[in-house]
């Protein structure tokens, strides 16, 4: 067949692709109105009483106090509840949990024995139970085997199963090593192991690989600045950048040294994950250039921590926040012991119980309740990328908003009690039981574009 008429075939069979689609019944979008007694703007960390929320289809269309309730509208009662956007963890892994039993914590194992096609299956639970504790919204970056994350992301978009808006990373890109003291045979063959990271030392293999991981669905791109003592240079990072700009991808750079935090300072990168390493001149610039911090502040438990890491997490993310540097909510989850356990009901702790846990480390550095729900919510959207679609509770944004018992402005501990989860328009949590059976589809919601990337 010569060239044109594989052409004309491939033309013909966009066009029958299309034709089924506009042949497709449309049915006028649903409405809703949710009656919400409390509605808060976490931006400016105030709250309206007795508010109308009109919601068409996935969308939310008007917000306001007298509204009227259109005809036919299903109307949702949440006037006893306070609601909100819904949550942001900014910075965690959903296809890698290391273990107590068998890999005694150590994590190249837990790479060695899940394969990605089971950690794959993990994610999809982990994002289960995050969207019924009321994150809409995570960033996923990194050590998710081949690309575990990408495909979550595509999962729920497509409308497979529920979970929240995935902002995946693909995988970490580090100059030789990445994270990992790889054995030569890893290194060399990389038959094991290696796909948790991306080898790039020169600027050609840098760009390649941040094209490889947008080729694969990353929306943001994760680099390791000083993994190694060979680290990235300024120069480095900023080709990283303006090549992750072309795919429309941000850069968060994990950072775990005072110099590296530097270089990736001056190289203007929009997310540090990881604060330890950070000095209080650190977060003096970082506020100075509005670069997020996703500080994984990890809380002192039974199950995770000891008081002298806890004390300096508290210190450290008390300072960001006196430096007034954009804070968001962040906790590098990835990993699980017997210990996770409800000390009062002795029931296991879910990865949302477990992620809304870290509100234990915000209250130790006394930030204000509004500062919090800021970081949570509005800086959240704002490092992910996606504060134009989703976050704010107005017109023209999705529908991605939760309501919780009490009032979180004076009262944090509120979001441990979520009790409804709407996502897209679509109610997922009501009366704080899960309803997710609108998620569950057997096909493509949405018509995939290309490989559905961008
Ligand atoms: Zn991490």
């Amino acid at each position: 067949m010569n060239k044109i008429s594989v052409l004309l075939l491939l033309l013909v069979a966009l066009f029958a692709g299309n034709v089924v689609v506009a042949q497709t019944p449309s049915q006028p979008a649903p409405i809703t109105a949710i009656r919400a007694g409390r509605l808060i703007d976490p931006e400016t960390g105030t709250a309206a009483v007795n508010q109308v929320i009109i919601i068409e289809g996935e969308k939310i269309k008007a917000v306001g106090a007298n509204l009227a309730i259109p005809a036919g509208a299903t109307v949702i009662d949440l006037s006893k509840l306070t609601v909100m956007p819904g949550l942001v963890d900014a910075h965690t892994h959903m296809a890698m949990t290391y273990k107590e039993q068998p890999e005694n914590n150590y994590y190249y194992l837990t790479y060695v024995m899940e394969s990605t096609p089971l950690r794959a299956i993990q994610a999809a639970s982990n994002g289960i139970q995050l969207l019924n504790a009321g994150f809409t919204v995570i960033r996923d970056v990194g050590n998710n085997g081949m690309y575990a994350d990408t495909a979550l992301r595509q999962a729920i978009e497509q409308g497979w199963l529920p979970g929240p808006t995935v902002i995946p990373s693909g995988i970490i890109i580090g100059g030789t090593g990445g994270q990992l003291w790889p054995t030569p045979e890893m290194y060399k063959q990389h038959n094991i192991v290696y796909p948790e990271y991306l080898d790039a030392n020169s600027h050609d293999e840098i760009v390649r690989a941040v094209r490889e991981n947008m080729l694969f669905g990353a929306r943001t791109i994760k680099l390791c600045i000083d993994c190694k003592p060979w680290g990235y240079s300024v120069e480095d990072i900023k080709l990283a950048i303006s090549e992750a700009a072309k795919g429309g991808c941000k850069v968060e750079g994990h950072v775990q040294t005072p110099e590296g935090a530097q270089r990736a300072i001056d190289a203007g990168i929009y997310i540090i994950g990881h604060g330890n390493a950070l000095t209080p001149e650190h977060h003096r610039q970082m506020a100075e250039k509005g670069i997020f911090l996703a500080g994984t502040d990890t809380p002192y438990t039974n199950y995770r921590g000891t008081e002298n890491a806890f004390r300096q997490t508290v210190d450290k993310l008390r300072d960001a926040w006196e430096k007034k540097v954009q804070l968001t909510y962040s906790t590098d989850f990835d990993y699980w012991n017997e210990r996770m356990k409800d000390e009062k009901t002795g029931e296991w702790l879910s990865r949302g119980d477990l992620t809304i846990a870290f509100l234990d480390t915000w209250k130790a550095a006394r930030i204000p309740a509004a500062d919090i729900l800021r970081a949570i919510t509005i800086n959240g959207y704002k490092a992910a990328d996606i504060i134009k679609e989703r976050g704010p509770i107005k017109p023209g944004f999705y529908a991605d908003l939760i309501a919780v018992a009490g009032d979180p402005l004076t009262d944090i501990d509120a979001l441990r009690r979520v009790q409804f989860v709407m996502k897209n328009g679509m109610v997922f949590k009501k009366d704080g039981v899960m309803t997710p059976e609108k998620f569950f589809h057997p096909g493509p919601v949405r018509i995939p574009s290309g490989r559905y990337t961008r």
